[in-house]
């Protein structure tokens, strides 16, 4: 597949192919800045929705008949295309969740309660969603584990001499995101993942903000685990991905009992299906997985380079935009940074902020992002954000910041 070069990059081509970009909001053109809550989608991922309901819908793997052949033929595609994705060695390796928060707590669970036990620590850092603090405490209570806690500092990123001094050989499992969802912030997964391997610990990474901005590759990252959600990167809600390596997911227990995941049930004992079915009990959200497919290859066919460029210009227009607005606080401005802008008004709450742009007809998202220690880290109660995709412009960064400097006059007033 031959993938767009930056010259031949054409922000509008892309927009056409969203259906929902194309509407007033409240009389505005609708401006979408809330890409880091979900993305929208694109028609081919909407198309391949539409086509298994109405010509494949059947249920998976153990019918002989057409439509259930089809249907599960799509679907195992679907693995195919995440595990060269992301570099997977083998498609064995991915299995299907219902979205990242599924994921953590399916590594927690399975993995967790099997190999951890009192005394033995789990870090995560300040700067973690929630999905990825609360099924490591549930697992604290289970097991007597400890979970420790990597600072971050004033701008936003790591405290990597902090990691340094906490990590040790009771450190058994790191787990830390790769692309802050409140901040933006890049965090340096390889050298966390050697630091964590040298003692001995397995590292998990959430990837859920990472898919829709950065090249996943497993094996450069270096990682045992990686989770993601097709939600954000222009796929359905309702899917995800864990992936693991395969001799770690062989040893581990599973997570749910039920169909798919067994081999052989009786009253005397059950024995377990192979990896990945062994994690994929129950119907699973079939035509999303399927429509997935087309949410990946919609990526693959914009290419990494053209969207990291065109992301990154947006990110700078920003941040020089907003900068020049009075009592502009940022927050989170680390150097390596993803296309999110985190940020106050001083004298102005971030909910009457969101509301007055949604008047506007644009959209960016307020509150804690479900990260409260870093709210709790600055003395905030939230931020505004607005996080940019693939789809927009410049010059809807330019409408973004004068509605925002048309408020602030207000509020003044
Ligand atoms: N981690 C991060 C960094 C996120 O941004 C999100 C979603 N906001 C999640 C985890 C949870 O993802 P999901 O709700 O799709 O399970």
């Amino acid at each position: 597949m031959e993938t767009i070069t930056d010259q031949h990059f054409d922000v509008q081509k892309i927009r056409a192919e969203f259906p929902v970009l194309d509407q007033k909001v409240n009389g505005h053109d609708l401006i979408y800045f809330d890409n880091a809550a979900t993305s929208q989608k694109p028609k081919q991922v909407i198309d391949a929705l539409t086509k298994y309901y109405e010509h494949n819908n059947s249920n998976i793997h153990r019918g002989v008949h057409t439509l259930a052949e089809r249907a599960t033929h799509d679907y195992e595609e679907t693995r195919k295309a995440v595990a060269t994705f992301i570099n997977a060695n083998e498609a064995e390796e991915v299995v299907f969740t219902k979205g990242t928060t599924e994921g953590l707590n399916l590594v927690a669970q399975a993995y967790g309660r099997k190999f951890l036990k009192a005394g033995d620590e789990i870090m995560v850092s300040e700067m973690e969603h929630h999905s990825n603090i609360v099924p490591w405490q549930l697992l604290c209570q289970q097991t007597g584990a400890v979970l420790k806690k990597i600072p971050i500092t004033e701008n936003g990123e790591l405290d990597m001499g902090a990691f340094d001094q906490l990590i040790n050989e009771r450190t058994k499992i790191v787990s830390i995101v790769y692309i802050s969802n409140s901040l933006g912030t890049i965090n340096p997964i390889s050298t966390i993942v050697k630091k964590a391997h040298s003692v001995g610990a397995k590292v998990v990474v959430d990837g859920a903000q990472a898919a829709p901005h950065q090249k996943l590759d497993v094996k450069t990252l270096g990682c045992d685990f990686l989770a993601f959600s097709a939600h954000k990167m222009y796929g359905p809600t309702g899917v995800g991905v864990l992936y693991g390596k395969r001799d770690v997911l062989e040893k581990m227990d599973p997570y749910q009992g039920g169909g798919e995941m067994i081999k052989e049930v009786s009253f005397d004992g059950t024995t377990y299906n192979d990896i990945p079915y062994k994690f994929e009990a129950g119907t699973p959200n079939i035509g999303d997985v399927v429509a997935f497919k087309e949410a990946i290859e919609f990526i693959q066919r914009i290419g990494h380079e053209a969207l990291h460029t065109h992301e990154q210009k947006l990110l700078q227009v920003g941040s020089e935009l907003l900068h020049k607005i009075e009592g502009f606080e940022p927050v989170g401005y680390a150097g390596d940074k993803a296309s999110v802008i985190s940020f106050n008004i001083e004298g102005v709450h971030p909910f009457d902020l969101g509301m007055f742009l949604d008047a506007r007809g644009i959209a960016v998202r307020t509150g804690h992002h479900c990260t409260q220690p870093v709210m709790d880290r600055y003395q905030i109660d939230g931020t505004v954000r607005a996080s940019f995709a693939v789809y927009n412009t410049k010059n809807e960064i330019e409408v973004f910041a004068d509605a925002l400097q048309e408020i602030i006059k207000k509020f003044k007033k």
